[in-house]
């Protein structure tokens, strides 16, 4: 970690939206923030009034020199951190930040390779950068993401996500609730699912994977059960089981 990323820096919250029932994007005004690539993420920092604290990493939603930055926190309800970040902080309020953080799980616009991106739950929001990104750079490289959600209104993001249909599809995979008139399967994403969904191994993606660890590891298995070689698999893992 170098200096300036080691540097604890002020945001001030300045906008805040409601993604779903449990889930909020925020964004803090950081004057001195060194800009970031997509895929990254920053170290939070809480101090209560008794001087207590709580460190918990948030993706960067979109990547850029802005001097703003924008997470999106989903609540787990026995959370210590979450619940506060969705419910409680105001417009105005501090936090402490740290970052960017994070070297590998990344993608830079002159990558060539199809990128092919795989969300379990919150973990689309480092994957909504990557396809802002994308988006952004008018990249020609060809990118796919499959967010598997539990029901239709726990989906984040999905308005954006469609309008970047042309260049970067979105495929919903549901595991508990599907919207009226699905056709498709419901339930845990399976090897079948995965076969279908994922751009094939012999077209030789990029393949970013985040979510929760026993999402990831599951599905990092499978791919490579799948045929994708393990260096072209990239995960995060947002904790949990
Ligand atoms: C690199 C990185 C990026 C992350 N990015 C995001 C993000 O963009 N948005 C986001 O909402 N979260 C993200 N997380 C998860 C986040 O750091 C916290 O772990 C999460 O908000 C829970 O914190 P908490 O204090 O509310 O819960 P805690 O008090 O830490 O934990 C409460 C309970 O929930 C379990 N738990 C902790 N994390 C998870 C999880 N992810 N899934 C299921 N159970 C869990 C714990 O084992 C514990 O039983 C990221 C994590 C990492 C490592």
């Amino acid at each position: 970690m170098s200096e300036a990323t080691r540097r604890w820096r002020r945001g001030t919250l300045v906008r805040d939206r409601a993604l779903s029932a449990s889930a909020r994007s925020v964004t803090f005004a950081v004057p001195d923030w060194p800009g970031a690539a997509a895929g990254q993420h920053v170290d939070v920092r809480l101090t209560a009034p008794d001087g207590y604290q709580a460190v918990r990493s948030y993706s960067l939603a979109r990547a850029g020199t802005d001097r703003e930055i924008e997470l999106a926190v989903e609540r787990l309800p026995d959370g210590e951190v979450s619940p506060f970040l969705v419910d409680e902080l105001e417009p105005g309020d501090e936090v402490e930040l740290r970052g960017p953080l994070g070297g590998w799980f990344v993608w830079r616009p002159g990558e060539q390779r199809p990128v092919q991106l795989i969300a379990g739950g919150s973990g689309i929001v480092p994957l909504v950068a990557i396809a802002r990104a994308h988006a952004a750079a008018d990249s020609t490289a060809p990118m796919r993401l499959l967010a598997s959600v539990r029901t239709p209104e726990s989906a984040l993001y999905r308005d954006e996500l469609e309008q970047l249909r042309a260049t970067a599809p979105t495929r919903w995979h549901y595991t508990r609730v599907a919207p009226p008139g699905w056709t498709g399967p419901v339930g845990r994403l399976s090897p079948r699912d995965l076969e279908r969904e994922v751009i094939a191994g012999s077209q030789h993606p990029l393949v970013y994977v985040c979510g929760p660890t026993g999402f990831v590891e599951a599905v990092a298995r499978t791919l490579i059960d799948l045929g994708q070689t393990a260096d072209s698999i990239r995960t995060e893992r947002f904790g949990g089981t």
